[in-house]
């Protein structure tokens, strides 16, 4: 049914078709989706243009070349959607829009009353006053989408004018379809650009770019709602051995295990994200320090239970650091350093998590920068120990020397064990330290050994390596290696490392002691053990923590502790050691006091072994 020849065209009809157009026009600048914008030029059409009814449908490359409704105004939606139009060549395809589609040209039908291609609609149109039809192909780039149909109250309503500016409509929202393809495909390359720039893609959770983000968000909500908010930070360790012995294939298993675990004992109100290897953070976008805390218990016992993988059961424990807003910083950098700082401090507690505790952003920063170069100094042997006299105050002889290691940093000089101790057991390496100290202090034992002095040297022992499951193996090791009797070494435990972890602490000490080790409590007074706990322990000696001893010939509350600790040690059979003895003063008193024996800067402080014999010679102990 090709156009028919035009009709006379009234000015009113007219102003409907530029009525049409310009609302069109319109609808189309304020489309966000295909949907909207076939429903509202319908609607335009009809109720601002005045037409009997407005329809949109899809041509489909089905077999049977259906046309599927999309969207019109003016008719019954039980008629509109009994209509089975297709655009075939068939009879029900030879109506005016299965011919737009089909031909991709303009169809009208001037009078639905005479015109022969309307057979199977006749009846229904007239029904519904329907005098005349137009059909607009639409184009959308450069193929054809489906039709555009208005239909008339009057027979010959379509005149050329009308036609032209009808169509421009169509053209227009053929464009307008494009426009917004467009900008789906755009957006929906935006999305998953940022999907990939800002998500893990090991566990799909939100990386370090994203967290920042979301924090960002979160603490504008907070400090509008005048509520704090928190970050944890978590480090799950063992990864480094797990990827060397399970290979990073299982390692990856665990990291997506416990992501799982995260983000079911989180929640879906704190986000997770995974910010690196082995680290994670949660966002707790409303709560103080008590639900932040709570929050961290939680987590730490979703990770408690052991992760299967190919038949093993491996431990994921986590240390968890939390920066509160406001109280720890209010903007994201300063919230996921504290984090961190905090996170460093929860290593070293015994509960796991830790909140921050001010102060330590600088010297932390450049106590990291260190641990990195300590790794090499244990395998360079950059380390060394030093020596430090113990004196037997009844008999003013030399009992025997503690061992205490120092770093020889090829450009920061000598380094304290103060200031990577405590770092060393944070990161794991205190467990290499510590093998290095003890064989170091064997062969110096041996040397002695050879010289004919037999003085035991005393060995630190940190909280960490009471729970290294390989420590006395490689104790057992280390004797046989130098042939070493068992009196040559004695292990000297911090009362705080004991309580750490009573349980394992005990164990521990009871086979040190299977192996005749002779063991001392160190800094003993600022641990907090019981009596009742130090009864059990299988130790031979007590040391005194300094702290007490370098003011107790000023302050009369230390030398009463010294005094009552001294008493205790004996009632236990266990001997008694002060350490930092500064003056001649303190170690007399300690002599009266009845401790057995000192040790301190007035005695010596700690020296390289070569200058052991040197200071003996000059020194009035003997
Ligand atoms: P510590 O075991 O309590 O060692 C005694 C510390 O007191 C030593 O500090 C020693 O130099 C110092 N000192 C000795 N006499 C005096 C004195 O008269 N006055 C004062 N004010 N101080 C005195 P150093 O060598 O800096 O070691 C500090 C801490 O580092 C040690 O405390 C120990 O906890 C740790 N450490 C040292 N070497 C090792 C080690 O090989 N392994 C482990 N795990 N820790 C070690
Ligand atoms: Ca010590
Ligand atoms: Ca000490």
């Amino acid at each position: 049914m090709p156009v028919q020849a035009s009709v006379e065209q009234e000015p009113g009809f007219l102003n409907r078709a530029l009525r049409t157009l310009s609302g069109c026009n319109r609808a189309l600048l304020r489309a966000t989706d295909e949907t909207a914008l076939y429903q509202e030029i319908c609607r335009v059409v009809v109720e601002q243009a005045g037409y009997r009814f407005a329809w949109v449908g899809r041509a489909e490359h089905d077999p049977g070349k259906s046309i599927t409704h999309l969207a019109q105004t003016g008719l019954d939606l039980d008629y509109a959607s009994s209509l089975r139009l297709t655009w075939a060549n068939a009879e029900l395809g030879r109506g005016p829009a299965g011919t737009a589609i089909r031909t991709g040209k303009i169809c009208i039908s001037h009078d639905v009353q005479s015109d022969p291609a309307l057979g199977p609609w006749r009846e229904g149109a007239l029904e519904r006053g329907i005098a005349s039809l137009l059909s607009l192909p639409l184009w959308v780039e450069e193929e054809i989408f489906g039709s555009f149909d208005i239909g008339a109250l009057e027979p010959n309503a379509f005149g050329a004018q009308e036609v032209e500016l009808l169509s421009q409509a169509a053209e227009d929202l053929g464009f307008g379809i494009a426009t917004l393809r467009t900008r789906t495909r755009a957006a929906e390359a935006e999305a998953t650009i940022k999907r990939m720039a800002y998500s893990d893609a090991l566990t799909g959770l939100p990386n370090r770019v994203r967290l920042r983000e979301l924090l960002e968000e979160a603490i504008v909500a907070a400090k509008q709602e005048r509520r704090p908010l928190g970050l944890l930070q978590l480090e799950v360790g063992r990864s480094r051995e797990i990827n060397e012995v399970l290979g990073y294939h299982e390692a990856d298993r665990l990291q997506q295990e416990i992501a799982n675990r995260l983000v079911q004992t989180a929640g879906a109100a704190n986000p997770v994200a995974r910010v690196g290897e082995c680290e994670f953070a949660v966002l707790m976008p409303s709560g103080g320090a008590e639900q932040a805390s709570q929050l961290a218990q939680r987590i730490l016992v979703a990770l408690d239970e052991p992760i299967e993988l190919s038949g093993l059961f491996l431990d994921a424990r986590a240390s968890i650091g939390i920066a509160l807003y406001p109280g720890h910083g209010t903007d994201p950098e300063a919230l996921i350093r504290r984090g961190s700082i905090a996170l460093e401090q929860a290593k070293r507690s015994s509960t796991g998590y830790a909140l921050f505790k001010g102060g330590l952003d600088l010297e932390c920063a450049q106590r990291m920068a260190l641990m990195g170069d300590l790794r090499r100094a244990i395998e360079h042997n950059e380390l060394l120990l030093h020596y430090q006299p113990k004196l037997q105050i009844a008999t003013n002889k030399v009992c025997g020397s503690e061992a205490l290691v120092r770093w020889q940093h090829p450009q920061h000089g000598l380094i304290a064990p103060d200031q990577f101790i405590k770092l060393a057991e944070s990161t794991g390496l205190i467990t290499p330290l510590t093998y290095w100290v003890l064989d170091a202090a064997l062969a110096q034992r041996y040397a002695w050994h050879e010289e004919g002095i037999e003085r035991p040297v005393s060995v630190n022992l940190s909280a960490r390596d009471l729970r290294d499951p390989k420590l006395l193996e490689r104790i057992n090791g280390s004797f046989a290696t130098w042939g070493a009797q068992s009196d040559w070494i004695e292990f000297e435990l911090t009362e705080s490392a004991l309580m750490e972890d009573p349980v394992t602490a005990m164990e521990t000490l009871v086979r040190l002691k299977n192996l005749d080790a002779q063991l001392a409590i160190d800094d003993f007074g600022t641990g907090y053990s019981s009596l009742a706990y130090l009864q059990q322990l299988p130790v031979d000696s007590l040391k005194i923590d300094q702290s007490f001893v370098t003011r107790m010939t000023c302050d009369d509350g230390s030398a009463k502790i010294v005094h009552s600790i001294i008493e205790l040690a004996h009632n236990l059979d266990l001997t008694v050691v002060a350490e930092g003895v500064e003056d001649q003063a303190t170690l007399t008193q300690l002599g009266r006091l009845g401790c057995d024996i000192a040790q301190g800067y007035t005695i010596s402080r700690p020296i390289p072994a070569e200058q052991f014999r040197d200071w003996e010679a000059h020194s009035t102990w003997h």
